[in-house]
This record gives structure tokens, sequence and C-alpha cells, in this order.
């Protein structure tokens, strides 16, 4: 689950790092109340779950009522990269001496935390990694070991911040790492990471995504969701425990394994069809799950075919077959299906499915020819 960027800094707060005070705003009126009350200077800032938003003009500076107005009208409604502003966050602006990058995030392959730090902050990072990656200083933390504040001291040092804040960045960054680890993030950013001329390390952007897996460690998680941008078809197919992702297409996928359920959007896409949803149907794709599955897509006006797309390793097809013709026995009306079935028992399972063929029910043994089937079917 991604944060707001005010959601992020109260996260921050709750583990002592460093924000600017500040309230949200949905409205102008609500703008100006919370700028009167902050005092000015003020910083309006955009709330979206998108970076960049300081060049796409969603970040402005406002040194009384007139300007909080003026800029609030502007950037409420604005669209950026697809996203619609619904919300402000007015802080006290800050004055910035230096610009820095830090962040937390897993390494996958190394099994380990990784760490980024960087005295070229405020800008990209993707930007200064492609043209000085000498300019961000990485470590790996080993997550039984943890963060030691002599490691922190080392990992400043090799970052080259200016040295005189080199105790307040060493505090902050430890402090960053256990909201990361206790906090249960998957990806704690923080761009720009600030120098005030008064010296002080200060957090003046968010950029924080939790692990949904440790929700039933936090139920003040719960707070976050209220603004969260999971439209219907995704509440509704979290609430039966599937993998989904609403898209804006016709074409409704099933698939088992995230892996083939990503190649499955591809290949719709690539055959000319527009995906409706990346749905992974997970292990046991038997009549209960095919049931749940189906009921979230159809539900989707958009959805004209539903293409299931099922790979068996330990999943046996014959197993998968049985699923699916239970499955639309007991389901009023679906869009039609396209199957194709491959892998474990793979014959038993299409013989099944071409004991049962309707048209409702296609079987086509091959990934690419099913795709085109589905997608010539969502056209017609
Ligand atoms: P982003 O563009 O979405 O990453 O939004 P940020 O919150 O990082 O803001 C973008 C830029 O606006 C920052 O890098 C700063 O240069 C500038 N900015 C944001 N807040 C303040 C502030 O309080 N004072 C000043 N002087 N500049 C700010
Ligand atoms: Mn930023």
């Amino acid at each position: 689950m991604d944060l707001f960027e005010y959601q992020g800094k109260q996260y921050f707060a709750k583990f002592g790092i460093p924000v600017s005070a500040g309230d949200i705003a949905d409205t102008v009126d609500q703008a100006v109340e919370v700028a009167e009350r902050v005092g000015y200077p003020v910083v309006v800032k955009a709330q979206v779950r998108v970076g960049g938003r300081g060049k796409a003009g969603g970040i402005k500076l406002a040194n009384n009522a007139d300007e909080v107005r003026l800029h609030a009208g502007n950037i409420l409604g604005m669209d950026i990269k697809g996203h619609v502003v619904r919300r402000l966050w007015i802080e006290v602006a800050s004055d910035i001496k230096e610009e820095y990058y830090a962040s937390f995030t897993l390494d996958r392959s190394a099994k380990k935390h990784l760490g980024m730090l960087s005295a070229q902050g405020g800008v990209d990072i993707e930007e200064v990694a492609a043209k000085a990656p000498d300019a961000i200083a990485r470590i790996h933390v080993d997550p039984v070991d943890g963060l030691t504040a002599q490691v922190c001291r080392e990992w400043v040092r090799a970052a080259k911040l200016n040295p005189q804040v080199e105790d307040e960045a060493v505090a902050f960054l430890l402090k960053l790492y256990d909201c990361y680890i206790q906090g249960d993030c998957s990806l704690a950013e923080v761009n720009p990471l600030i120098v005030t001329p008064q010296g002080r390390v200060h957090a003046l952007d968010s950029k924080v995504s939790l692990d949904e897996a440790a929700a039933y460690r936090h139920p003040e998680w719960a707070d976050f969701e209220g603004m969260a941008s999971l439209d219907e078809r995704e509440r509704a197919a979290e609430e039966k425990g599937l993998q989904y992702v609403g898209l804006s297409g016709t074409v409704g996928i099933i698939a088992n394994g995230a892996g083939l359920a990503m190649s499955t959007v591809d290949i719709v896409n690539q055959v000319g069809g527009a995906p409706a949803n990346f749905l992974d149907i997970g292990g046991g794709a038997n009549a209960d799950r095919m049931v749940d599955a189906l009921t979230v897509i159809n539900d989707d006006p958009n959805v004209r075919v539903v293409f299931i797309n099922i790979f068996g390793g330990i999943t046996r097809c014959d197993e998968v077959a049985n699923g699916i013709v239970a499955a639309l026995s007991r389901l009023a009306k679906t869009a039609p299906l396209v199957v194709r079935l491959d892998g474990t028992n793979a014959e038993q399972g299409r013989a099944i499915l071409n004991a049962n063929t309707s048209e409702r029910l296609i079987m086509i043994p091959d990934m690419l020819t099913a795709a085109k089937k589905a997608v010539e079917m969502a056209g017609a």
C-alpha cells in the first residue's frame, strides 16, 4: 500500500523523524484556514501518489492568504500524470541549504535491506543514478544485525554529506531505518532530505510503501485506507483473498501464478487487446476460487470475454477443468470463457472442457491462439 506524502509524514513523525508542521485541506477555504494556523510562508502541496509533483506545478510557495487561494485553486483538480488532485497538504515552508536523498528498501537478490544516500537530492534519483552513479552511497543491512550507529556514520561519510550535520544525519537515518523496520515499510524514501541554514536535518518529502503482509500487526493502518486508491473491484477481490489489479480494458484475465498472469496481460496487449485486470488465482484453482474470480471479473461492466490461462504444475489441469465447469454451472451469467490449459494432466483437463464446450466455454490448447481468440471475441 502506497501512502500519500502527508500520510508518510504522519507515519515518520510517529518514529520521531523531523517533518514540517502542517495539515491537510480538501478545499481552498480549508487551505487558507490551515495556512493561517501554521503561519506564513507555507508550501501548498498536491497529494497524489506519484513523484515529480514539483515539476508538474503541484508544489507552490505562498506568502499570504491570497497566494494560498490562488495556488490551492489551481492545484485542486489538477491532473498530474493521470492522478487528479483531491487533497492538499499545507505546511510551514522551510529554508533549504542543501538537498539530500535517503531511502531504505528491500534488495531481494541480496536478501538484505538496501540503504541509499546521496548528497545530490531533490532531483530524480534515477537521473543521479544514470549520470553520477558514484554520488549514491549504498549499504546493505543484514536484517539480523540491523543498522548500527557506527555503520550508519561510515555510510554518511561515504555519501559525502556536509560533515557539520553528520551527527544529525546519523540520528535521522537511524530513525528512518527504525520506521522502515518497525513500521513494516517496503519502501521509506525521503527526497529531499534537507539541511536548513540552522543545520537542522529534516524530511521535506516522503514516499512510503507499507508491506501489506504485515497489516495484521498494524491496526492503525486502517486510518490510511480511507483515501486508498483501491477501486470497487479491487476491494471486492481483496475480501475474497484474490490477487487482483483492476485495469481498463475488456479482456478479463485469470491465470495461476503472478508470472503467468503478467505474461497473460502482456500477450493480450501484444495481440492488440486490452486487459481488464490482472488476477493470480494461485495454486488451488478449485470451483470456489473460480467462482470468486469470475464473480469479481464479471462485476466489471467493461469485460466482454475472460481468458483463463492455466499452467498445471502441482495444480492438475483436470482439477482446474472440473473447477471451471462447476463454476459455470453455479454462475447465472458470465462473459464467455476462453481457456488455455497446459502442464500436468493437460490432456485430461482439455477432454473435460471439450465435453462441456458451449457458447460460454471455448478451449484452445496454446496460449497465443487462445489470446488471439479472446481478443477477437472482445472486439466483436
Ligand atoms: P516532488 O516533486 O513530488 O518530489 O515533491 P517534493 O515534496 O519533493 O517537492 C519538490 C521540490 O519543491 C523540492 O525538491 C524543493 O526544492 C521544493 N520545496 C518543497 N517544499 C519546500 C519548502 O518548504 N521550501 C522550499 N524552499 N522549497 C520547497
Ligand atoms: Mn520529492
